[in-house]
Formats: C-alpha cells, structure tokens, sequence
C-alpha cells in the first residue's frame, strides 16, 4: 500500500498517509497525528524518516551512493569511493586506491586524472 507525504494545517506537521491508489484523490486524508482533515499534498517524493530509509534505500541500491556527493568537495567523493569499494567487495586496483587518497587530501579530480595519463578514454565519467 502506497503511502503519500502531507502537510497537516491542524498540527502543523509533515506527516505520511496510507491511501490505496482507489482512495487517492478520492477519500480524505486524515492526519494520523491529530486527526485533522487540512491536509495538503506535499509535492515531494515521498520519505518518512529521513535516516532509517534511507540507509534502506543505499543497501537496496548501491546507486544511491552517490546521492550524498558533493562533486565539488574531493572528500567527499573519496568516501563515495571507499563505500563502493567496500560494498563490491573486490580487491581494487591500486589507482583506485591512490586516486581515492589524494581526493581525501583535498587534491582535485582534475590534477589527479592529469597525472594519471592511463585513466583517459571514456570511463563515461565525463563531466555533465
Ligand atoms: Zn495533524
């Protein structure tokens, strides 16, 4: 059963709302906070609570990894690196390694892939 995100008027709260899809658009939402029937839909996706789902959400789906990335902070997409090491499981080459380093020392990726002349070609890492 679907659930669908609502500000309630009533308790000025943002709060999730079972509706089948039949009763969407169709029955009232109650807030199942107050009880209140002001609810607005909430254009967003929809989410409960941010932190237990959405580490749901990153084991269920190695993409959402990257949601987090700052593509402008280094560190933060060496860690992004790490974690997608860690979660394959497999030995890494060593410019993994080393690129995944210098990020984390606050190096940019563009110094990085020009001192590594072997990374060019198409790696579909390309900036867009
Ligand atoms: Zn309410």
């Amino acid at each position: 059963m679907p659930f669908y995100d609502f500000f309630c008027a009533d308790c000025q709260k943002r709060v999730a709302v079972f509706q089948s899809y039949k009763d969407y658009g169709v029955v009232s939402p109650v807030c199942p906070d107050c009880g209140g029937k002001h609810l607005k839909r909430k254009p967003s996706r929809v989410r409960i609570a941010k932190s237990d789902e959405r580490r749901m959400e990153e084991m269920a789906d190695p993409g959402a990894l990257f949601g987090d990335v700052d593509e402008n902070d280094p560190k933060s997409v060496a860690r992004a690196m790490r974690k997608m090491g860690q979660q394959m499981g497999e030995e890494l080459p060593q410019e993994f390694s080393e690129i995944t380093d210098r990020l984390e020392s606050g190096e940019s990726p563009e110094s990085i892939e020009q001192s590594l002349p072997d990374l060019g070609g198409g790696a579909g890492a390309s900036d867009d």
